[in-house]
């Protein structure tokens, strides 16, 4: 037998083609070679290969298959090759289908997947600068020893008994308005019309099983602890054809041994001693980016708070970074030796001994003197 052809091209629908596309291009191509009226030398095979690109591709969950395994991956969905016209009982169904016929075909809802959820802790600096980060999410895919088929290796699902393959029941119903046919999804295979016999040891017949899927996920510069980052449709996949649900990532940020965040700015604490402060100095402080230069003035108080600029966090929306404050500590000396003591009584002798001249004295704490200058 020749080598099969690709479905689309079977269609004369490009990949990307809509139902309706692929709905119409069927309907086309089987008018013009349907049995009863084209007589022409292999026009009934070509009618059957219409109907197999057809059910394929009709079908959200065989063309998923399709379009990732080839003739393989659809075929597991209906038996080995193609066995009379799967749900449809025949040539004259399939055509009523289409041409005004009553046989509609109920199939299961499409379900949109179930959403999934990561939590992520980052580094105080990746949060400032942003990082990109890789981690693996458990989530149900196609079994890979049945590929999805939910049948055991070298069979196949069987006609189911109940709908004779049709995956629908129909009633006759009578009324005073005469009679008519009541259609409802087949009970024993939901409408599938095949029931599978032997299932696959790997996943028990469901076709899927859970597995490891690696994400890579760019976390933006300036990201706040709290913040949930949504990836789209990186959650469970759909069913029945339905959309795939979401992956959403709740970001912490690990305590940094000395920075903190309050939005864009960077809070820091830097302890000097009382020389420093009372006659100035020149120091280096560190930052996100590394030790900068910080000139305290003469006569520093306790608590006074300098400005690096530029040295805060990025701004979420990529205008710039916020600044680093610097608030000061005078760090008073616990041990001293005999010749500081005595240097500190002759300095003290100098001194007016209360305290109108001690400095601001920091009542409110650290960071809420922080806050007050952010705003
Ligand atoms: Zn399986
Ligand atoms: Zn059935």
């Amino acid at each position: 037998m020749a080598e099969k052809r690709e479905y689309y091209e079977v269609l004369g629908v490009p990949r990307n083609a809509s139902e309706e596309d692929i709905k119409k291009a069927f309907r086309k191509l089987a008018f013009q070679y349907h049995p009863d009226r084209n007589k022409d030398h292999g026009a009934e095979e070509k009618f059957k290969e219409i109907n197999e690109a057809y059910e394929v591709l009709s079908d959200p969950e065989k063309r998923t298959a399709y379009d990732r395994f080839g003739h393989e991956g659809a075929e597991g969905y209906f038996g080995r090759g193609f066995e009379g016209f799967g749900g449809f009982g025949g040539f004259g169904d399939i055509f009523d289908a289409f041409f005004g016929g009553t046989a509609t075909r109920t199939r299961r809802a499409p379900q949109p997947g179930a959403d999934l959820r990561h939590n992520l802790t980052i580094s105080f600096e990746e949060a400032v600068f942003g990082c990109e980060k890789h981690f693996d999410v458990a989530r149900m895919e196609s079994c890979s020893l049945c590929q999805g088929t939910g049948c055991e290796l070298g069979t196949s699902p069987s006609k189911c008994p109940t709908c004779n393959g049709a995956g629908e029941v129909r009633r006759v119903q009578r009324s005073i308005f005469g009679q008519f046919v009541n259609i409802s999804a087949c009970g024993r295979c939901g409408g599938e019309g095949k029931i599978i016999a032997n299932p696959c040891a790997q996943c028990g017949g469901t076709g899927r099983e859970k597995k490891k899927h690696k994400i890579a996920v760019q976390i933006p510069a300036g990201i706040e602890g709290g913040s949930q980052i949504r990836l789209t449709g990186e959650g469970e996949p759909g069913i029945w054809g339905g959309p795939n649900g979401n992956l959403y990532i709740s970001i912490a940020i690990k305590e940094h041994k000395f920075f903190k965040r309050e939005g864009d700015a960077i809070l820091y604490e830097f302890p000097i001693n009382f020389v420093q402060a009372a006659l100035g100095d020149e120091v280096k402080v560190p930052t996100v980016d590394g030790l900068h230069a910080l000139k305290i003035p003469a006569g520093t108080q306790t608590g006074r708070i300098f400005r690096l600029k530029g040295k805060g966090a990025h701004r979420l929306n990529g205008s710039g970074r916020g600044d680093q404050l610097v608030m000061v500590r005078v760090v008073t000396p616990t041990s001293l030796d005999e010749r500081q003591r005595k240097l500190l009584q002759e300095l003290a002798k100098t001194l007016p001994s209360n305290s109108e001249d001690n400095g601001g004295q920091d009542k409110e704490g650290f960071f809420h003197k922080f806050k007050d200058i952010i705003g």
